[in-house]
């Protein structure tokens, strides 16, 4: 499709009118930006693509990525064309459960502060309970208390209480900050202690999504690689991201290619998301994998990801930003847990795009194909020149900005 065939296939065949299809092709004023953070001298923009195919929870969806580099949504959109034959993605989620922290120091006695902060549980909860209306009628609020000692750190030891609170469809920062600044003179005011800091914690490890797919294993051969010998390079190739945290760096970092593109059309806070998914990885004390890829009792490839995503549909930037408000709109997501079950299946799909090539022909050559056309951009190809360019790099495997320039050169002459 030609970009305008694009934008009127979104106005046909999705539910966004023309005015959000607009906002999908130009995006943010700088008149807008201008009240979004301090000293504003621009918009910085990125591609927007829309990753297809996507089946989950037995919904299709079109999804919206925001990525400057190439390969990705076609990588996701494949891996879901793939996936469709045994149903597409299941996806499910916690519930929105984030953790505010507090840190309370000179307490004499730790062992008795733990004590009556849980002892005081019920009333310090209810004394928030009502501190965020709008939480409350969506059926959010606090939760939970937990206490723990930190009995050894560079200031001898203190206490860490957590807030578990709910905060529905927010990312919900400023809501728990807010809360854990209200309970903090009431903590110490039972302690005799000093609270600290008072903020959330961005590993999120109770506001978890997961996502599973299968593939059979015919539907994984390609180019002669049959698909028993792509399903097992790709278990052999998850095997070592699972064993070394080199490999599962990077192993991630494809996994959050997919996850921040959909963070970040949908202007969620993607360091938040980032920061929680590689706290996470670590979790058991060695950096892993945070997804699983293995034979099932058939014989297919079944894959799996859980990770924390803090993500709203309301609050920070999503109703702020016009994109943000259109790629959920295009989406149809009515819930933000229903945005982080399709954030973290594509994160699943893109995971497998380079676990398949890495296990098979290598990264370079699917992704160097599209990779082309912003070498022969930055090269000084316009127009027309930027394909025929790109296609010639291709052709004779130099995808190099040396060569781009020699063959444009020579155009030129
Ligand atoms: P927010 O403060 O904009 O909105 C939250 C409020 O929205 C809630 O308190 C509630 O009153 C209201 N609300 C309306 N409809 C709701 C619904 N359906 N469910 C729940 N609440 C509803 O946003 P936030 O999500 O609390 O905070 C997010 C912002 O905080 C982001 O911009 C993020 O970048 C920023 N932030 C992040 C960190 C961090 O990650 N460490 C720290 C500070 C701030």
């Amino acid at each position: 499709m030609t970009l305008e065939e694009r934008g009127r296939f979104l106005e046909q065949q999705a539910n966004i009118s023309p005015v959000e299809v607009e906002a999908l092709i130009h995006g943010l004023t700088i008149q807008e930006a201008d009240h979004m953070i301090e000293n504003v001298a621009g918009v910085h923009d990125l591609p927007l693509g829309i990753a297809q195919n996507f089946i989950i929870n037995g919904k299709a969806v079109l999804v919206p990525m925001a990525i400057e580099e190439p390969s990705v949504v076609a990588g996701a959109s494949f891996m879901a064309k793939l996936a469709q034959s045994t149903g597409g993605f299941i996806a499910t989620t916690t519930a929105p459960e984030m953790i505010g922290q507090m840190q309370l120091l000179e307490v004499p006695d730790p062992l008795a502060a733990q004590e009556k902060i849980l002892e005081n549980k019920d009333a310090l909860l209810a004394s928030i309970t009502d501190l965020d209306p709008i939480l409350s009628k969506m059926g959010g609020g606090p939760r939970d208390l937990e206490v723990r000692i930190i009995h050894e750190s560079a200031i001898g030891p203190f206490l860490v209480i957590h807030l578990i609170y709910d905060v529905r469809d927010v990312m919900g920062a400023n809501a728990i900050n807010t809360a854990v600044e209200t309970l903090a003179p009431q903590i110490e005011s039972l302690t005799g202690g000093r609270v600290h800091l008072r903020i959330l914690s961005n590993l999120a490890d109770r506001r978890l999504a997961k996502a599973s797919v299968t593939y059979e294993t015919s539907a994984l051969a390609f180019e002669g690689f049959s698909g028993e010998r792509v399903r097992d390079g790709i278990i052999e190739a998850w095997a070592f991201a699972a064993a070394d945290p080199y490999r599962a760096a990077t192993h991630n970092k494809g996994i959050m290619n997919g996850v921040d593109a959909v963070v970040l059309a949908t202007a969620n806070d993607w360091r938040a998301v980032e920061a929680g998914a590689h706290a996470y990885a670590a979790r058991s004390g060695r950096y892993t994998s945070l997804s699983r890829w293995y034979k099932d009792q058939g014989g297919n490839l079944a894959g799996e990801l859980e990770m924390p995503m803090a993500v709203g549909i309301v609050g920070g930037a999503t109703r702020v930003h016009p994109t943000a408000r259109a790629c959920i709109k295009l989406m149809g997501v009515q819930k933000a847990s229903e945005l982080a079950e399709i954030i973290v299946s594509v994160g699943l799909a893109q995971n497998l795009a380079a676990l398949r090539a890495l296990a098979t022909e290598g990264i370079q050559k699917g992704h160097m194909a599209l990779h082309a056309r912003q070498v022969a951009i930055a090269a000084g190809a316009v127009g027309e020149q930027i394909d025929r360019l790109a296609e010639q790099l291709v052709l004779e495997k130099k995808v190099r900005i040396d060569r781009a320039e020699e063959i444009l050169k020579d155009w030129r002459q």
